[in-house]
Protein backbone atom coordinates (compact mmCIF):
# COMPACT_ATOMS: atom_id res chain seq x y z
CA UNK A 1 0.00 0.00 0.00
CA UNK A 2 1.51 3.45 -0.82
CA UNK A 3 -0.18 7.02 -0.19
CA UNK A 4 0.30 10.51 -0.35
CA UNK A 5 -0.19 11.96 3.18
CA UNK A 6 -0.19 15.52 1.91
CA UNK A 7 -1.30 16.61 -1.51
CA UNK A 8 0.14 20.02 -1.97
CA UNK A 9 3.66 21.64 -1.86
CA UNK A 10 4.93 24.43 -1.18
CA UNK A 11 7.11 24.48 -4.61
CA UNK A 12 4.29 23.42 -6.55
CA UNK A 13 3.24 27.36 -7.96
CA UNK A 14 6.71 28.38 -8.11
CA UNK A 15 9.81 27.88 -11.00
CA UNK A 16 11.38 25.86 -8.20
CA UNK A 17 9.08 22.81 -8.75
CA UNK A 18 10.19 19.64 -9.98
CA UNK A 19 9.62 18.84 -13.99
CA UNK A 20 8.68 15.11 -13.65
CA UNK A 21 6.07 16.16 -10.72
CA UNK A 22 2.33 15.72 -10.34
CA UNK A 23 1.22 15.81 -7.15
CA UNK A 24 -1.17 18.96 -7.13
CA UNK A 25 -3.14 17.83 -10.17
CA UNK A 26 -4.62 14.80 -9.05
CA UNK A 27 -6.06 16.97 -6.18
CA UNK A 28 -7.35 19.28 -8.70
CA UNK A 29 -8.92 16.20 -10.78
CA UNK A 30 -10.74 14.98 -7.17
CA UNK A 31 -8.87 12.19 -7.69
CA UNK A 32 -7.70 12.62 -3.67
CA UNK A 33 -8.03 14.91 -0.61
CA UNK A 34 -5.21 17.88 0.29
CA UNK A 35 -4.45 16.22 3.82
CA UNK A 36 -4.99 12.52 4.61
CA UNK A 37 -6.25 11.76 8.54
CA UNK A 38 -4.27 9.28 10.43
CA UNK A 39 -7.50 7.46 11.55
CA UNK A 40 -8.87 7.06 7.81
CA UNK A 41 -5.37 5.88 6.52
CA UNK A 42 -5.21 3.29 9.80
CA UNK A 43 -8.55 2.10 9.26
CA UNK A 44 -7.50 1.84 4.88
CA UNK A 45 -4.25 -0.38 5.69
CA UNK A 46 -6.32 -2.58 8.83
CA UNK A 47 -8.70 -3.30 5.57
CA UNK A 48 -5.64 -3.71 3.24
CA UNK A 49 -3.82 -5.79 5.32
CA UNK A 50 -6.76 -8.10 6.44
CA UNK A 51 -8.15 -8.40 2.55
CA UNK A 52 -5.12 -8.69 0.42
CA UNK A 53 -2.40 -9.53 2.56
CA UNK A 54 -0.89 -6.18 2.63
CA UNK A 55 2.39 -6.03 4.45
CA UNK A 56 3.95 -2.79 4.20
CA UNK A 57 3.12 0.78 3.61
CA UNK A 58 4.82 3.32 1.44
CA UNK A 59 4.07 6.85 2.73
CA UNK A 60 5.42 9.97 0.80
CA UNK A 61 4.41 13.66 1.20
CA UNK A 62 4.60 16.92 -0.68
CA UNK A 63 7.11 19.35 1.09
CA UNK A 64 5.45 21.49 3.36
CA UNK A 65 6.51 25.08 4.06
CA UNK A 66 7.84 24.19 7.60
CA UNK A 67 10.83 23.49 9.01
CA UNK A 68 10.19 19.90 9.22
CA UNK A 69 9.46 19.55 5.55
CA UNK A 70 6.34 17.16 6.29
CA UNK A 71 7.80 14.62 8.58
CA UNK A 72 5.43 15.78 11.73
CA UNK A 73 2.47 14.59 9.64
CA UNK A 74 4.46 11.61 8.23
CA UNK A 75 5.21 10.84 11.78
CA UNK A 76 1.35 10.90 13.01
CA UNK A 77 0.10 8.81 10.33
CA UNK A 78 2.98 6.07 10.60
CA UNK A 79 1.98 6.46 14.37
CA UNK A 80 -1.49 5.48 13.97
CA UNK A 81 -0.92 2.67 11.04
CA UNK A 82 1.84 1.13 13.06
CA UNK A 83 -0.77 0.76 16.17
CA UNK A 84 -3.47 -0.44 14.18
CA UNK A 85 -1.45 -2.74 11.77
CA UNK A 86 1.91 -3.31 12.99
CA UNK A 87 2.98 -3.06 9.16
CA UNK A 88 6.56 -1.88 8.11
CA UNK A 89 6.44 1.53 7.26
CA UNK A 90 8.35 3.42 4.60
CA UNK A 91 8.84 7.04 4.86
CA UNK A 92 10.14 9.75 2.14
CA UNK A 93 10.53 13.05 2.96
CA UNK A 94 13.03 16.26 1.73
CA UNK A 95 15.87 16.89 4.07
CA UNK A 96 14.11 18.60 7.05
CA UNK A 97 16.07 21.82 8.42
CA UNK A 98 17.66 20.26 11.22
CA UNK A 99 18.39 16.71 10.81
CA UNK A 100 17.52 15.34 14.29
CA UNK A 101 13.56 16.02 13.30
CA UNK A 102 14.16 12.60 11.37
CA UNK A 103 14.51 11.27 14.99
CA UNK A 104 10.64 11.67 15.18
CA UNK A 105 10.25 8.75 13.17
CA UNK A 106 12.44 6.32 14.61
CA UNK A 107 9.48 4.64 17.03
CA UNK A 108 7.35 4.43 14.11
CA UNK A 109 9.27 4.26 10.60
CA UNK A 110 11.06 1.19 9.83
CA UNK A 111 12.91 2.40 6.57
CA UNK A 112 13.01 5.85 4.64
CA UNK A 113 13.78 7.60 1.38
CA UNK A 114 15.31 10.62 1.16
CA UNK A 115 15.86 11.03 -2.56
CA UNK A 116 18.81 13.34 -3.94
CA UNK A 117 17.52 12.68 -8.00
CA UNK A 118 20.49 13.05 -9.84
CA UNK A 119 24.10 13.46 -8.45
CA UNK A 120 25.02 15.58 -11.43
CA UNK A 121 24.10 19.29 -9.99
CA UNK A 122 23.87 20.82 -13.07
CA UNK A 123 20.88 18.56 -14.54
CA UNK A 124 19.65 18.55 -10.72
CA UNK A 125 19.21 22.68 -11.04
CA UNK A 126 17.48 22.01 -14.47
CA UNK A 127 15.16 19.24 -13.35
CA UNK A 128 14.31 20.04 -9.73
CA UNK A 129 15.49 23.55 -8.63
CA UNK A 130 14.55 23.03 -5.33
CA UNK A 131 16.70 20.23 -4.57
CA UNK A 132 19.22 22.07 -6.21
CA UNK A 133 19.14 24.51 -3.86
CA UNK A 134 20.05 22.25 -0.90
CA UNK A 135 23.98 21.33 -0.36
CA UNK A 136 24.58 17.72 -1.12
CA UNK A 137 26.37 17.75 2.26
CA UNK A 138 23.06 18.41 4.33
CA UNK A 139 21.99 15.15 2.25
CA UNK A 140 24.73 13.37 3.39
CA UNK A 141 23.88 14.49 6.84
CA UNK A 142 20.84 13.43 6.77
CA UNK A 143 21.53 10.19 4.51
CA UNK A 144 23.99 9.43 8.07
CA UNK A 145 21.74 10.34 10.82
CA UNK A 146 18.63 7.67 8.96
CA UNK A 147 21.56 5.07 9.12
CA UNK A 148 22.42 5.83 12.48
CA UNK A 149 18.00 5.85 13.76
CA UNK A 150 17.00 2.99 10.77
CA UNK A 151 20.27 0.43 10.50
CA UNK A 152 22.52 -0.37 7.38
CA UNK A 153 20.53 -0.84 3.91
CA UNK A 154 17.47 0.95 5.46
CA UNK A 155 17.70 4.22 4.01
CA UNK A 156 17.22 5.29 -0.04
CA UNK A 157 18.81 8.09 -1.65
CA UNK A 158 17.31 7.69 -4.93
CA UNK A 159 13.79 6.69 -6.11
CA UNK A 160 13.33 3.87 -9.17
CA UNK A 161 9.82 3.97 -10.24
CA UNK A 162 9.62 2.69 -13.40
CA UNK A 163 7.33 5.89 -14.27
CA UNK A 164 10.19 7.15 -14.41
CA UNK A 165 12.32 5.36 -16.70
CA UNK A 166 11.86 7.70 -19.44
CA UNK A 167 13.23 10.77 -17.22
CA UNK A 168 16.47 8.93 -16.34
CA UNK A 169 17.15 7.54 -19.75
CA UNK A 170 16.89 11.47 -20.91
CA UNK A 171 18.86 13.36 -18.18
CA UNK A 172 20.85 10.89 -17.15
CA UNK A 173 19.99 10.78 -13.80
CA UNK A 174 23.03 8.71 -12.71
CA UNK A 175 25.65 8.53 -14.94
CA UNK A 176 28.58 6.37 -14.36
CA UNK A 177 30.60 9.67 -13.89
CA UNK A 178 28.33 11.43 -11.46
CA UNK A 179 27.87 8.72 -9.34
CA UNK A 180 31.64 8.28 -9.13
CA UNK A 181 31.95 11.89 -8.14
CA UNK A 182 29.23 11.17 -5.25
CA UNK A 183 30.67 7.83 -4.22
CA UNK A 184 34.27 10.24 -4.15
CA UNK A 185 32.48 12.91 -2.17
CA UNK A 186 30.82 10.34 0.78
S1 LIG B 1 8.98 18.23 -3.44
FE1 LIG B 1 7.84 16.45 -4.21
S2 LIG B 1 5.77 17.23 -4.41
FE2 LIG B 1 7.09 19.03 -4.31
S3 LIG B 1 7.60 19.57 -6.45
FE3 LIG B 1 9.19 18.21 -5.69
S4 LIG B 1 8.55 16.14 -6.35
FE4 LIG B 1 6.74 17.50 -6.42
Amino acid sequence: MATTTIQTCVYWNTAKRRKFCAIEPSLKSGATIAKKKPELLAEVALAAQKRDHVKHVTLTTGTTSTPDKGIDHLMEIACALKEATGLLIHAQFEPPEDIRMIDRLSDSVDTVGIYVETFDREVLKYVAPCKAEIPFQHYVDAWKRSVDIFGDSQVSSWKGSHHRVPFHFKYGRFTPSSTLTAMKWL
